[in-house]
């Protein structure tokens, strides 16, 4: 990372000051540090799956004192009147806040966000099993609760990663059968322990094939271009595949999938306040913790490297 001489935002009437404590560290991260995705503004401080305490308070705050630990994830703002924030889905504000752009992220000693961003972090998580839900946790939460309301479904997880190991524990835990998929070997002791049922191959082309239509929803949680024909046909009819990574990639897949058999090709976007507050209630209350390696502020560019080489098992968290 270059030396950044980044500055807080002013501290506004519904801002939050808060000292971190901790923060994950997210692939979102490596994508805006290489500027990924065209969107990067210099001098950028990353860090979005922020824990810390807050130190001062705006003069129309409410709900959070002075001394309180909160966390803040992907969005530190939304406009709260547009049509989406309107319905409950500030994740989909048109002109949404996003943590490491507008503001100074969670690599930083302090920041500041608006106050209804910065959310309460239940006593039954630690700072350290707090910060990966905050990205990872509800960006896997979210549709596994929105687009599977009954429980008992056959549910694929493909990559075991900071999201992927999160997901297995959720959808085990919400009841559904689950399966990890894995590229080759190395995961699976890991990945059945997170509650996987069983694992699959993807490299292997007659365990996929004995696959086909084995599922009720996939949740891909790889940034990677895949062969997304392959994926749709491990679907039932009527089967969901969502995305929850973002690979450049333009995906095309026969209509037969979307027409013949009713198959649904969608995505899922972090997940709204209300999401955010839930999954960490739940987290706390079912203890679902992320699997993490502590590792010092001063370490953060030894940590990005082993997070851009995959060997992240299976989420970084910094410390100051
Ligand atoms: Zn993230
Ligand atoms: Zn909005």
């Amino acid at each position: 990372m270059t030396q950044g001489r980044a500055r807080l935002n002013t501290l506004g009437p519904m801002d939050v000051e808060l000292r971190v404590i901790a923060c994950g560290l997210c692939h979102s991260d490596l994508h805006l540090i290489n500027d990924d995705w065209g969107i990067s503004e210099y001098p950028l401080v990353p860090g979005h799956e922020v824990v810390g305490r807050v130190v001062a308070a705006g003069e129309a705050v409410n709900g959070l004192a002075v001394g309180q630990r909160v966390g803040v994830g992907w969005l530190c703002g939304a406009c709260l009147e547009c049509p989406s924030c309107n319905a409950g889905e500030d994740n989909l504000c048109a002109v949404p806040k996003r943590t490491c752009l507008a503001n100074v992220g969670g690599f930083a000693s302090r920041i500041r966000v608006d106050s209804r961003f910065a959310h309460p972090i239940p006593e039954g998580l630690s700072d350290l099993q707090a910060a990966p839900l905050l990205c990872a946790g509800v960006t896997v939460y979210s549709p596994l609760k929105r687009l599977l309301p009954r429980s008992g479904r056959d549910v694929g997880v493909v990559g075991v990663g900071g999201l992927g190991h999160l997901a297995l524990q959720y959808a085990s835990h919400m009841g559904h059968e689950v399966t990890a998929i894995i590229r080759g070997p190395g995961k699976e002791k890991d990945a059945k322990a997170m509650g996987a049922s069983s694992c699959l191959d993807s490299t292997d082309a007659a365990q996929m094939a004995a696959a086909e239509a084995g599922f009720d929803f996939l949740l891909v949680t790889v940034s990677a271009d895949l062969d997304w024909s392959v994926y749709m046909s491990l679907l039932r009819a009527n089967g969901t595949l969502c995305l929850v990574g973002m690979p450049a990639a333009t995906i095309m897949v026969p209509i037969e999938f979307l027409v013949g058999e009713q198959k649904i090709l969608t995505g899922s976007s972090i997940g709204s306040r209300d999401m955010t507050r839930e999954m960490l209630d739940y987290s706390a209350a079912n203890e679902i913790y992320p699997w993490v390696i502590r590792m010092p502020m001063d370490r953060v560019n030894e940590a990005l490297r082993i997070l851009a080489d995959g060997e992240a098992r299976y989420r970084i968290v910094l410390t100051a």
